[in-house]
């Protein structure tokens, strides 16, 4: 059975250091003004857009839309002028090289990711990650607000470019948080949790994703992980 296995980026794949998320901020403080004050994980494995209206609880949701192009252009413009920053400072978590060439196999691997598309291809470009991932077959952040709504989006995409369709447990999610797995869950899909992003494994397991691992440092983990019982 080929599978359609959907990649997280912040957490799971790499991290920027801070870049992108104080990039965000600045942003949204240019285009919305300023945010009402979040903790770290109030961030994670939420979409852009998501945090966004959570970080100006005051405004309707209609204002965000309406401003979230204004804000996609900012968000993009000062990321690209840190591009070397983010080239020097963005690391790809241990393991994941491999692991992703060890699914190759499996199927089709694409990124769901909270990111706006444009941010998830530059931090991917920005560590070398592109070449693994279809990312016109994924989802993002700027599809819809509602992360679990990224599931059927990717698999459209999948099915158009692949000429075929993927459904259930056909689609795997790999993530760092339980936005991830909930987003999973919902959409029937296989889960995956792995504890290199703000949440221990322990927090993981709470929310019962299919498989959960510390780290992408053993492939052959990740691989049964990702594919579970035949
Ligand atoms: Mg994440």
């Amino acid at each position: 059975m080929e599978r359609l296995i959907l990649w997280d980026v912040d957490g799971t794949l790499l991290s920027t250091d801070g870049i992108a998320a104080e990039a965000m901020r600045t942003a949204m403080r240019q285009v919305v003004g300023p945010a009402a004050p979040m903790a770290r994980t109030a961030y994670a494995g939420k979409t852009d857009w998501q945090i966004i209206r959570e970080s100006f609880p005051s405004l309707p949701p209609d204002a965000i839309s309406e401003r979230l192009h204004e804000f996609v252009a900012v968000y993009l413009e000062l990321l690209e002028a840190q591009r070397a920053a983010l080239v020097a400072r963005s690391r790809v978590f241990p393991g994941v090289v491999a692991a992703l060439e060890a699914l190759e196999p499996a199927g089709y691997q694409a990124p769901l990711t909270g990111n706006i598309a444009a941010v998830a291809q530059l931090k991917l470009e920005c560590v070398g990650l592109t070449p693994f991932l279809d990312l016109a077959a994924g989802a993002y952040g700027d599809d819809h607000y509602h992360r679990p709504e990224l599931v059927p989006i990717a698999a459209a995409r999948a099915a158009a470019r692949y000429g075929r369709s993927f459904h259930g447990r056909q689609i795997v999610v790999v993530g760092d948080t339980p936005h991830d797995i909930a987003c999973g869950k919902l959409n029937d899909a296989r889960t995956v949790a792995v504890a290199t992003g703000p949440y221990s494994l322990a927090e993981l397991l709470a929310h019962q994703p299919d498989a959960a691992l510390p780290d992408l440092t053993d492939a052959e983990a990740v691989v049964a992980a990702v594919l579970g019982a035949a």
